[in-house]
């Protein structure tokens, strides 16, 4: 059986609609252009796992890096549209970080890094989510579940850690660590701004970069994983009678993040239009394979 992961049940929480199209039906709208926050996001995320693989903040960068220059693709000769992500910007931004919070200074030690937890919950339901990172806040002895999130809206990130602290992601993986038998008590937050519009140097500030951490009593998260077990209850119900059908449509939603939502062109259009519609094509997002592995 395919697990629930944490982050589609997030996308379902968001708009059930959007979960049908993304995760049931598999597409992505096409023609994403040059990489943009996501890609970025994504190469950031990989750097990070090598940052807190190593020990010492020297390692580490040098580590960081070399993802960078593997994963990243180089800057076209010729570019067709400015561009914002260049090599030189995402490696700066890294070291941004790596300098904001040297390892040396961490107030936390990592005891997970980018760890894929499956699990099976009371009611039945397979679970699972790829935590950044599990870490124990050195003055508290406690567990703590910590994620890095990547914006270019300063609106959004005006909103960390509040805004995400309380995401369906962040309330599921506290459920499924509760599950588990562990025993979490918050969550620990990355924010990173990226810049792309500032013309003037410097590009990257140490502003940029904020962190903080929420803390959660023992009820909230016995709480939230009862929600989580509601939703996917609901969602298993959906994707047994309704998969060909329109799920509830979240209007909320489609702005989200100040962006249109990806879907908008075929829910603006019938049932009948949308299902022949050009532009969109099938790319699930598999987290329950790693790699080339299943897990
Ligand atoms: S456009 Fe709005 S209603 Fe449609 S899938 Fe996206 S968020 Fe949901």
């Amino acid at each position: 059986m395919i697990p629930h992961d944490a982050s589609k049940v997030s996308d379902f929480r968001r708009c059930p609609e959007y979960y049908r199209q993304r995760h049931v039906l598999g597409l992505v709208a096409e023609g994403g252009g040059l990489p943009g926050i996501l890609e970025a996001g994504g190469t950031m995320h990989s750097a990070l796992e090598a940052w807190f693989n190593e020990p010492t903040s020297p390692l580490g960068l040098a580590a960081g890096l070399k993802v960078i220059t593997e994963e990243w693709p180089e800057d076209p000769l010729f570019p067709k549209e400015p561009v914002l992500f260049t090599t030189g910007y995402v490696k700066m931004v890294f070291e941004g970080y790596a300098e904001k919070w040297p390892r040396e200074k961490d107030d936390f030690q990592v005891l997970g890094n980018e760890e894929y937890m499956q699990m099976t919950l009371p009611a039945g339901n397979e679970v699972c989510g790829l935590v950044d990172r599990r870490i124990i806040r050195g003055d508290e002895d406690d567990l703590f579940i910590m994620d890095t999130k990547n914006t270019q809206s300063n609106q959004v990130f005006a909103r960390i850690p509040d805004g995400f602290a309380l995401s369906t992601q962040m309330r599921g993986y506290l459920g499924m660590l509760k599950a588990s038998g562990a025993n979490p008590r918050g969550v620990y937050i990355d924010g990173v701004y990226w810049g792309t519009r500032r013309v003037r140097p410097p590009l990257v500030r140490p502003g940029d970069f904020v962190r903080d951490y929420v803390r959660f009593s023992q009820d909230q998260i016995d709480g939230w994983a009862r929600d989580f077990e509601y939703t996917l209850r609901v969602i298993n119900d959906l994707t047994k009678s309704h998969v060909d059908r329109r799920w509830p449509q979240y209007d909320t939603a489609c702005y989200a993040f100040n962006k249109p939502c990806q879907f908008m062109e075929r829910c603006k259009a019938s049932e009948q239009e949308a299902a022949n519609m050009a532009g969109y094509t099938e790319d699930r997002w598999e987290p329950h394979k790693c790699g080339d592995k299943d897990v």
